[in-house]
């Protein structure tokens, strides 16, 4: 069972500053989407940090699968997990290589399922040579490039999917064809995705509320509307 766990988390980024995490508890099971929610400053992107092994707690401890997170090797944790923020950058190449670059294999009709679920396969069909075009800043506006990155997390079909704001930029038909692919992935493996707003989360399993450095609230959206 990949279930990641956090006991009582406490991070840093110097030692007089305030702690970022102030003794964060969570799970996140193995499958579903898990949506943390609060204001710029509460310690959410740190979660991610953490995570993705950018640092290591200074108290508490993380656990993947029953496993001190500290046992896991970069390597161990390569292919487990993906990471997109908002300016994810591209790979310099083909929209093909971006979509295939933790995933060599893939088939193209799974490509196509992954721009689907970004609406941007209209878009690929309509570039001079397809998924074969380079994709630089002159094919593609930044929101296109970054459900790009959206497209290629999909397709690398992680055990952990980890998204720091990815729909903040997009229009509301995107942000709805996004939310799908996730809920598709969340059926697959763990979602995680990073919100300022409530609203944008409403059909996530898991909703933890985070507030300077520490778990508020957890619960799904309607138990937590019904308790604001
Ligand atoms: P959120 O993602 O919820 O906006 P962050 O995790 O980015 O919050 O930040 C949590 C706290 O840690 C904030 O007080 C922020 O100023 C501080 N912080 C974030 N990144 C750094 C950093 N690289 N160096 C120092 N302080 C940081
Ligand atoms: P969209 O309208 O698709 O949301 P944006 O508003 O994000 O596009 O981007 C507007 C323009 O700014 C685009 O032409 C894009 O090429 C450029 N742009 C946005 N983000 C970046 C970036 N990180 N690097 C280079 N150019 C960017």
């Amino acid at each position: 069972a990949h279930t990641l766990v956090l006991r009582d988390v406490v991070f840093r980024y110097s030692p007089d500053a305030t702690p970022a995490l102030d003794g964060v508890s969570l799970t996140i099971p193995r499958r579903g989407h898990t949506a943390i929610v609060g204001p710029s400053g509460a310690g959410k992107t740190t979660i991610f940090s953490l995570l993705l092994k950018f640092f290591r707690p200074e108290h508490g401890e993380i656990q993947l699968d029953g496993r001190p997170f500290s046992q896991w090797t970069l390597d161990d944790l390569r292919g487990r997990i993906a990471y997109v923020e908002q300016d994810t950058p591209l790979i310099p190449g083909t929209l093909r290589e971006n979509l295939t670059y933790a995933a060599p294999d893939t088939d193209e009709s799974a490509l196509w399922r992954a721009l689907e679920a970004v609406r941007m396969d209209e878009r690929a069909r309509t570039l001079p040579d397809g998924l074969d075009t380079d994709v630089t800043a002159s094919t593609l506006s930044g929101g296109e490039r970054q459900r790009i990155a959206v497209a290629r997390a999909l397709v690398a079909d992680p055990e952990l999917l980890l998204l720091d704001e990815v729909t903040a930029q997009l229009d509301g038909l995107t942000e709805a064809a996004v939310a799908e692919g996730i809920r598709r992935q969340a059926s697959r493996g763990a979602v995680v995705t990073i919100a300022h707003r409530l609203s944008t989360v409403m059909d996530a399993d898991q909703i933890i509320v985070l507030e300077a450095g520490r778990v508020r609230a957890v619960g799904s959206h309607t138990a937590l509307l019904a308790t604001d």
